[in-house]
This record gives C-alpha cells, structure tokens and sequence, in this order.
C-alpha cells in the first residue's frame, strides 16, 4: 500500500544549500556518527522540495563520490520506511525487503558472512529527522557496520542519542541556512529598492518594489499603501501584480492609523489568519482576516513606510499556508526598506511637483511666446499701411511746416513701434523651439568688422572709437549666420549706446578648446548688480537715468540670450557701476575646412 505523504519541512530556500559552514558543521556530526557508533558511512540529506538531498558525507571515498549530493525522492523513502523495522528513531529495512535500491542508493560490493546477523550491503537503516512541529526534514542514513553484523540491543540504544544530536544539530544548521537566506533576499531586496530611480513615476516606482519585495521575502504577494498626499490621492494601493488588490474602505483606515502608530515606535507587526490582533478591537481583527481569506493569505508582515518623524504609508508583504512564519531578521529588513521607500516617496514626490511646477511653467512661457507673436502680427499690418500713408502725405506738395513737423512726427513714432514690432517678432522666433537652427560654420572676423562699420556712425555720434582685436587666423562659429550678427550687433551697438564719449569699445575675439568667445567691453554708465539680475529678461530697463536717456525697447538683451542659448553657448556679464561692463558671449567653434 502507498504510504499516505507525509508533511514536510525545509521551507528554507530549495533551491541552494550553498552555505559552506552549515555544510562543515553536518559534516563534522556525520563523522562523530560514523566513528561513535562503529559504522564506515553516515550521511545527511535534508528535505528540499519533493526530494532527500544529500549535504554531509562520512565515509570511504567510494562512499562520498557515490553519494555526493545524490538526489533521493521522498517517496521512495517513505515506502523504504513502510516495511521496516522500527527501532526507535531508526528504522531497519532488511535487504530481502528493500526495493529497487541499486536504482537510488549505493550498494557497497562485498561479500557479507553467514552469520546470522550479519549486515548485507543492501541492508538499510534509516532515521528520519523532524523539526519541533515533527515535520520531515532530513534523513540519517548509516551502513557498513565495523563489526560487520547489525547492532544488538545496546548499540541500538547509542545510535537513538546520535540520532537525537544529528537531528538537533540539522535543525540548528536549518534555522542557520534559513536565516542567511533570510538576510541575503532581504538585502538583494533593499539593494533593489534603493536603486530605483526616483525619477519613475511614483506609481511604477511602488509596482517595481513590489515585485522585489515579495521575491525578496518569498512573500506571496505585497502591497504598498500610500497616504493623501498632494500627488497621490489617499489610500492609493500599487501591487506587484497590478490593481488586483481591493483593500476594503475601512480597512484603509485601520492601516493608516496602524502605520503612524508604529512609525512613531518603528514596531512592525505580523498578523495571522484566525489570530487575534492584539492592538485592533475584534470587529476590525475579524474584517482583516476575511480579507486574508480573501486573498488566500495566511500571514502579513505590515511594516510602516515613512522619513524622519513623516509616516507616509505601509508596506504589507503577505505569506500563503506553509510557509515560514516571518522572521525577526525579516521583519527588521522590512523595516529598514520602509525607510528607503520613504525617502523615494518622499523624492519622487518633490520630484513630481517640481516637474508639475516646470510643465506650468513652460506652458506659460508657450502662452507668453504665443501671445507676443499674436500682438507683434497684428501690429505689424496696420502699421504697414500707416507708414505707406505716411510716405504718400510726405510726398504731397505744399505742406505746411505744421503739417511737416507732424507727419515728422508721426514718421519718427512708426520707427520706432516699427523697431518694437521687428524685436517683438525677432524675440517670438528665436525663442521658439520648434524652429532649430541649421548650424554652419560663420567666420567671426568679417562678421565683426561689417557690424564695426555698421555702428561707426553711431560711435562717432558718441564719442565712442570701436577698437577690433582679433586674431589672424580665421575663427569659425558653428551657427546661424544671422542670429549671431544680431545677437553680437545688439551687444555691440549697447556698447556704444551705454558707452561713454571719449572712451573706448573693444571687440575681443579668440578660440578656446572647442570654443570661440567674443568679449565687448565698454568704459561707459556700467550696471548695478541689481540690474545686473534682470538684464536678460524681456522689457527690462535699467532705472538709471543715464541709461533711460538712451532710446531702448529692453528686448535687445533678452533675444541675444535666446539666440546664445539655443547655439548651445552662454553670456556673461562683468560690470561695475560708472566704470564699465564686460559681455561675454561663449559658442560653439566650428572646425576650420
Ligand atoms: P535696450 O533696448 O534698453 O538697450 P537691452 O535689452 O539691450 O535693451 O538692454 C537692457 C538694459 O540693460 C538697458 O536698458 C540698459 O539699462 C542695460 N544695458 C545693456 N547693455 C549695457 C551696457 N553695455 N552698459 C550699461 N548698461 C547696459
């Protein structure tokens, strides 16, 4: 008849039983076995999954490279185990009831004597070893006795204590490989989470470390419950598996007033299935264990998940029937990761927000640009026809000097609507992003001295004498040949504006590294560093009178910036009131052909 199967344990890892030292020490009790108790071999298998694995070998060599992690199905035991003897912890299965050994074990090749009690090589004694709960989880097995015969009476009774002592040094050498397992998933566990970056989505951030966590743990499944915050809506719940868990209204509450306690005393708590919560009253123990009925959950290790004295929400990792129960060492692990998880939560939170606050920001800048090009466009028409007319009335014979001055008049306020109207368009194109600019090279040098020549009216106007210092060999620019004659011209032409008469406006031009950086400097009004903050901003102008006496749109400035900007490049600027002021402007250099 089959023997009914029976309850296993080693619920520890199944799949490696690497760790050396629980090794040695079963090996070290396999020899003192061997030796006490007058056998040539001993050896130690434990239970992993449906199969007997053998850890701990005394013996010959022959014996050892026999039985050498050798592989034996439970239930071929277990029916080994049906037709034996039973001696105490040690069954005996004599040779002419033993199966088909020679196709799981190892047979040793002798002759056995005629005694009566002489020991066969296929003779088998075996002693099955149960943890407290008397769950299988080993076997002893020992063969060849020195005396040649199967023990009397009195060594049976010596091998019942080596029996006990190898069962109780398994155990040990179990809760040891459990525990390194332990601490080994639960560290791969948090080294996951701590990796994870927090620029994922909040959401994809949680679901990541789900799946970590419940391989990490071996858990069955685990859940992360985030509080209101100003992201997430309250009780927001992100699974490994997706949205399959539901949490129950009041449950969510129960959970949230449960973390902030323990937060505040960093506990954490298990909970079992038809085990009373101590800290719940019975109505709610009863709601969260049909909930674990629900969700066929045997256990939950609940860890409260927070940063600093914040508590933002709970981890809940979950364990099915079988399994271990959690462990210290697990539970402490788990609570170290809701540290972790808090500080990315508590990140990719800020982080949302700031990204919120870049998305609201660019969409107004997107707004602004729009609008200006809008008004720019509409401007633009009727001043057209304005100064059309305009042309035409100053064409007309006989006018009077009244009429004259004021269509002078007229003439010189459309110039300069007509300059706002050009910089606001200017202004709405360069700071478009969505039209790039076709970079080529631009040689620096006649660029310069066309925009010299261009402002020595202006210059001479002023006072102002433009001095060019540039070097013979040609210097390349990588860019869009007219933004960067208005953006140089308009540093230029301020130069001169804001220069002082009688002083000097140098042009600097140089390569440096993969660079070329073209400096204006002037000895004119300087600016304050007040002013200095705001240059580049559209419509700014300074409120120094001396500057203010200059005509100006305050859009010169904030288009040079743009065009630097979208060439890769920078602008600086030093200055010093009534002295002076440096603009430096940095882009990329092309490679001379
Ligand atoms: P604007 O059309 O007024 O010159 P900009 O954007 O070119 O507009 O300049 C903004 C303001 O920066 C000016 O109004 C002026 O106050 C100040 N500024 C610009 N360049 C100089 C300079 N070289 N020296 C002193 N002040 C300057």
């Amino acid at each position: 008849m089959e023997p009914e199967p029976e309850r296993t344990g080693g619920d520890a890892d199944r799949t490696s039983w690497s760790d050396v030292l629980s090794r040695d020490a079963l090996r070290l009790i396999a020899e003192g076995v061997r030796e006490m108790a007058g056998f040539q071999v001993a050896l130690i298998s434990v239970v992993l999954g449906e199969d007997f694995r053998s850890v701990a070998i005394a013996g010959s060599e022959e014996a050892r490279a026999a039985l050498w992690d050798a592989v034996t199905p439970v239930r071929t035991i277990q029916q080994e185990l049906a037709k034996a003897e039973d001696w105490g912890r040690f069954k005996y299965v004599p040779s002419d009831r033993v199966g088909a050994i020679d196709e799981w074990g190892w047979v040793p090749d002798y002759e056995p004597s005629d005694h009566p009690d002489a020991w066969h090589p296929l003779d088998l004694l075996l002693a099955p070893l149960r943890d407290d709960e008397g769950r299988l989880v080993g076997l002893l097995s020992i063969d060849l006795p020195t005396s040649g015969r199967r023990p009397d009476a009195q060594q049976r009774s010596l091998l019942e204590k080596y029996a006990a002592q190898a069962e109780r040094a398994l155990l040990v050498a179990l809760e040891r490989h459990e525990f390194s397992e332990q601490i080994r998933l639960a560290t791969t566990a948090r080294e996951i989470v701590r990796s994870l970056s927090v620029q994922l989505p909040i959401e994809d951030l949680l679901v990541q470390a789900g799946s970590a966590l419940s391989e990490g743990f071996r858990a069955g499944g685990s859940w992360v419950q985030t509080f209101a915050g100003d992201v997430l809506g309250s009780g927001a719940l992100y699974s490994a598996r997706g949205a399959d868990i539901v949490l129950p209204d009041g449950l969510v509450e129960v959970a949230e007033t449960a973390a902030h306690q323990l937060w505040s005393v960093q506990q954490w708590v298990v909970i079992e299935r038809d085990r009373r919560v101590e800290v719940l009253t019975d109505g709610q123990s009863r709601q969260i264990h049909a909930f674990m009925e629900r969700i066929e959950a045997d256990s939950l290790l609940f860890v409260p998940i927070g940063a600093g004295s914040t508590c933002v929400g709970n981890l809940v990792l979950t364990r099915v029937e079988g399994q271990a129960p959690w462990g210290r060492t697990e539970a402490e692990a788990a609570l170290d990761i809701g540290h972790d998880l808090g500080r990315s939560i508590l990140n990719a939170r800020t982080f949302a927000r700031e990204h919120r606050l870049v998305q609201e920001l660019t969409a107004l800048d997107q707004y602004k640009g729009r609008l200006i090009a809008t008004v720019a466009h509409e401007l633009k028409n009727p001043l057209t026809a304005i100064m059309g007319h305009l042309e035409m009335l100053e064409s007309t014979p006989d006018l009077t000097s009244l009429t004259r001055s004021s269509l002078a008049a007229i003439d010189r306020g459309s110039q300069r609507l007509q300059r706002v109207i050009d910089d606001l368009l200017l202004l709405s194109k360069v700071g478009d992003p969505e039209t790039a600019i076709i970079p080529a090279p631009v040689a620096l040098q006649p660029v310069l001295e066309d925009l010299a020549e261009l402002n020595a009216v202006a210059a001479q106007r002023a006072g102002v004498a433009i001095r060019l210092e540039m070097p013979e060999a040609e210097v390349l620019a990588l860019g869009d040949a007219e933004e960067l004659d208005t953006a140089l011209g308009n540093v230029l032409s301020n130069a001169v504006k804001y220069g002082r008469s009688g002083s000097d406006v140098t042009v600097e031009l140089a390569r440096e590294d993969d660079e070329v950086v073209v400096t204006v400097r002037d000895q004119g009004i300087g600016i304050s560093p007040e002013d200095r903050a705001q240059l580049f901003t559209e419509f700014f102008r300074s409120s120094n009178p001396q500057a203010v006496a200059q005509p100006g749109t305050g859009l010169g400035l904030a288009i040079v910036q743009r065009i630097v900007q979208r060439h890769g490049g920078a602008i600086t600027v030093d200055s010093e009131l009534g002295v002076g002021s440096a603009f430096t402007l940095r882009l990329p250099a092309a490679v001379s052909g």
